[in-house]
C-alpha cells in the first residue's frame, strides 16, 4: 500500500477500506508518513468527507495507535462527559464531583483551551499543584478510591490524535465532521467507559455554527460510540452567548465553587443538570442492564432532586476538594476560593446606549478573553489564570447607558485595547429583543 494512492483515492472522493484507514494511521504514528502526505490526506477528508463507515475505521485505528485504560476491576458503572468546546463553559468541574458523589465513576480525560474556546485542564491547573498529568495507574487507582479524576491526554492515549490535531490546526482542517468526530471519539473510547454524555455546542462560539452541522457530528459521535459498546448520548446545547458569568481559567473556578454551593446562573444550572439527569439515568440503565429510553419530564425532575440534594448536603463540595487533594492541589481553595490567582487590573466595559442587549456574542467573548491573557493563540502558549471577563448582563436584559455589561480582568494593561475592541464587537443594543434560541435545542441517542 501506498500513501500516494490513498490521498489520489480521497482526493477523487472515493471510500478508503478499513486496512487504509488502518495503514495511514500507522504511518502517522510510525513518522513514515511525511507531514506534507498527512496533510494532503487530511485536505482530501476536509473537501471529500468520510462514510460512517470510513469514520468508525479511522476511529478504530486511532484508538489503536495508543492504549486504553482498564477499568474492568474497578466495580462500578464508569461515564465521561464532553463537550465539543465552547466560551465559559465550565460544566465538566461541576458534573465530575456531582456524578462521583452519587456512585458514577468519573474518569474524566479533558483538553485545554484554543483559540477563542475554554480548556478544563486551564482551569483546574489555576489550583496551585493540581496535577493533571497522571500516568495511567494514578487514574486508576483515583478511580477506585475517589469515584473520578480530571486529567489530560498522555501520550499513551490515542497518540495519532495528537500529531493529526496539531497539523489540522495549521492546515486549516479543523472544521471537518469525520476528523472532529473520529479525534473526540478516539480518545474517549480509551478512558475504559461504559457509557458517555456528549455536549455538542452550536452557534457562534462553537465549532458547529449551525443546528445542522451540530447535528451530524452528535450523530455520528453518537452512532461511533454505540457501535464501538459504549453507549453515548448527545446534547446539542446553545453557544451564542458565553454560558454562565466568567469566561477565563481562575474566573470560572470560582464560578464553580459558587455553583457547588448552589449558587449559579439559571443558564449554566440548566445545561449542568441537564448533563446529570443524562448521565444518571444512563447509570441505572447500565447497572440494570436495561434499554436506555427517552427519559421523562417526570424522570428528569427526579434526578435533578437528587442531585441538588447533594449539593445542599455539601457532600459534592466535600468530594471536589478530596478530588484536588487526591491530584496534588490544595483542598483548602475549595473552601477560600479567595486563594485563586486574581487579576491586578479590571475594566468595565459600559452600555453606550440604552435598550435591550440584542447580542453577547460568544465568539467575540471568547476571544476577547484570549487576548486578555486568559487563552492561546497557538498551541503551547502561555496563559494568565486570572485573566478574562465577567458578564454582567445576558442577551435579552434591558441596560442603561453606561451601565456595567461586563468587566475585564488582566495582568497585563497593554492588552486591553485589544480585547475591548473584539468584544464590543459582539456586543449589539436595541430596542427590541433578538429572537432567542432555547438553551438545550435537542437530545440524539
Ligand atoms: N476537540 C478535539 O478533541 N478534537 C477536535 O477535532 C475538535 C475538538
Amino acid at each position: 500500500m501506498r500513501i500516494n494512492d490513498l490521498i489520489a483515492k480521497k482526493r477523487d472522493g472515493q471510500e478508503l477500506s478499513a486496512a487504509e484507514t488502518g495503514f495511514f494511521i500507522e504511518s502517522v504514528t510510525s513518522g513514515s508518513c511525511t507531514l506534507a502526505q498527512t496533510s494532503a490526506l487530511l485536505m482530501a477528508i476536509y473537501l471529500k468527507g468520510m462514510s460512517e463507515a470510513e469514520t468508525t475505521d479511522l476511529t478504530k485505528a486511532m484508538l489503536a495507535s495508543g492504549k486504553s485504560l482498564d477499568t474492568s476491576a474497578i466495580p462500578g458503572v464508569k461515564i465521561d462527559k464532553h463537550s465539543t468546546g465552547g466560551v465559559g463553559d465550565k460544566t465538566s468541574i461541576i458534573l465530575a464531583p456531582l456524578l462521583s458523589v452519587m456512585g458514577v465513576r468519573v474518569p474524566m480525560v479533558a483538553g485545554r483551551g484554543l483559540g477563542h474556546t475554554g480548556g478544563t485542564l486551564d482551569k483546574m491547573e489555576t489550583i496551585e499543584g493540581f496535577n493533571t498529568s497522571l500516568k495511567p495507574e494514578e487514574m486508576l487507582a483515583q478511580l477506585k478510591d475517589v469515584g473520578g479524576f480530571i486529567a489530560g491526554q498522555t501520550e499513551f492515549i490515542a497518540p495519532a490524535d495528537r500529531i493529526l490535531y496539531a497539523l489540522r490546526d495549521s492546515t486549516a482542517t479543523v472544521g471537518s465532521i469525520p476528523l472532529i468526530a473520529s479525534s473526540i471519539m478516539s480518545k474517549k473510547l480509551s478512558e475504559g467507559l461504559d457509557g458517555l454524555v456528549l455536549d455538542v455546542k452550536t452557534g457562534s462560539g462553537a465549532f458547529m455554527k449551525t443546528l445542522d452541522e451540530a447535528r451530524a457530528l452528535a450523530r455520528a459521535m453518537v452512532r461511533i460510540g454505540n457501535s464501538m459498546g459504549v453507549k453515548t448520548v448527545a446534547v446539542i446545547t446553545d453557544m451564542d452567548q458565553p454560558l454562565g458569568r466568567t469566561v477565563g481559567n481562575a474566573l470560572e473556578l470560582k464560578e464553580c465553587l459558587s455553583a457547588l454551593r448552589g449558587r449559579w446562573a439559571d443558564d449554566l444550572k440548566e445545561v449542568t443538570l441537564t448533563l446529570a439527569a443524562l448521565a444518571l439515568q444512563m447509570n441505572d440503565a447500565l447497572a440494570e442492564e436495561a434499554e436506555l429510553g427517552a427519559m421523562s419530564d417526570f424522570g428528569r425532575r427526579t434526578y435533578v432532586h437528587e442531585a441538588m440534594e447533594f449539593m445542599e448536603k455539601g457532600d459534592v463540595l466535600k468530594k471536589f476538594a478530596e478530588m484536588v487533594d487526591a491530584q496534588g492541589g490544595d483542598p483548602e481553595i475549595v473552601f477560600n476560593p479567595s486563594m485563586l490567582p486574581t487579576a491586578s487590573h479590571v475594566y468595565e466595559i459600559k452600555a453606550g446606549s440604552s435598550g435591550v442587549l440584542r447580542k453577547l456574542d460568544a465568539g467575540a467573548a471568547g476571544t476577547a478573553a484570549m487576548l486578555l491573557g486568559a487563552g492561546r493563540s497557538m498551541p503551547g502558549d502561555e496563559i494568565d489564570p486570572a485573566a478574562g471577563l465577567v458578564i454582567n448582563k445576558r442577551a435579552g436584559q434591558s441596560v442603561h447607558e453606561g451601565e456595567t455589561i461586563a468587566l475585564m480582568h488582566t495582568n497585563d494593561e497593554a492588552l486591553v485595547k485589544d480585547a475591548e475592541e473584539a468584544i464590543m464587537e459582539g456586543i449589539s443594543i436595541g430596542d427590541r429583543e433578538a429572537a432567542s434560541r432555547p438553551l438545550i435545542q435537542e437530545v440524539i441517542m
